[in-house]
């Protein structure tokens, strides 16, 4: 069984003084002995969470790069800029950036070529849309999104990969997945790997996103094939946090 990873993810939040309290909440900490913990910071922030985290359990992320190494690009940020400063992980595929900002599946892939191209750990989110969920097309529309990606990789590229199943409709609504439905989904990705290979299937870590908190975490983490959490409300807060991490022990 892999490490179960809890991540968090800021989006748009935060301040330099999260980041000072992330670092005091997280530094005495007991956390079980087998969880890994990462938080995807703002871009402003990576730096002085790389610093502040030194001496924690947590793992500095990014939440986007661009799909390119350098160039004019104005506003863009690199894959080598987020490593620089302190980044080992990074989102890609949210379905925030797939539907504000119009990122497409070639567009995912893109961007987890470039992060493995830099040697960042690409966490690719999947999910549908309720509407998608009512026309009964989960499977088909979060597969799919995997497949785009898998398709696109070598066959020693996607070990390297992180999933996140995460259903649009339970981003930020406080409207979590139940267990089983949870679960449902994660078996069926699993399920999908194997036709790729049997150990791609049993190493693929697939943490759940969408309204986890404290009080449902250790139901939803005790599923077979949960591995791990995304988390983006209930990360904004230490205590939170912190009593998620425990919970995937
Ligand atoms: C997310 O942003 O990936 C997320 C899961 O958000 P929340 O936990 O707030 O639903």
């Amino acid at each position: 069984m892999s490490t179960p990873l809890i991540a968090g993810n800021w989006k748009m939040n935060g301040s330099l003084s999260l980041v000072e309290d992330f670092a005091r909440g997280f530094a005495d900490a007991t956390l079980p002995e087998c969880v890994d913990v990462a938080l995807m910071v703002p871009f402003p922030y990576l730096e002085a969470a790389g610093r502040a985290w030194g001496d924690t359990p947590l793992v500095v992320g990014a939440q986007t790069l661009s799909d390119r190494p350098a160039g004019a690009f104005t506003g863009e940020v690199s894959g080598e800029m987020l490593k620089e400063l302190g980044a080992r992980l990074v989102l890609v595929g949210h379905s925030e950036r797939r539907i504000l900002f119009g990122e497409d599946d070639a567009a995912v892939l893109a961007r987890v070529r470039a992060a493995l191209a830099c040697e960042l750990t690409p966490v690719l989110c999947l999910g549908e849309t309720l509407e998608e969920r009512d026309a009964g097309r989960t499977e088909a529309v979060v597969l799919g999104q995997l497949e785009a990606v898998l398709e696109g990789l070598g066959v020693g590229e996607r070990p390297r990969l992180v999933l996140a199943y995460e259903p649009v409709w339970a981003i930020g609504t406080g409207r979590t997945a139940s267990p089983e439905q949870a679960q449902a989904v994660h078996g069926a990705i699993r399920a999908r790997l194997t036709d790729y290979c049997a150990s791609l299937a049993e190493d693929m870590r697939i943490l759940y996103g969408g309204s986890m908190k404290a009080a449902n975490a250790a139901e939803l983490l005790a599923q077979p094939d949960i591995d791990g959490g995304l988390v983006g409300g209930a990360s904004l807060q230490v205590d939170d946090f912190l009593a998620i991490c425990q919970s995937a022990g």
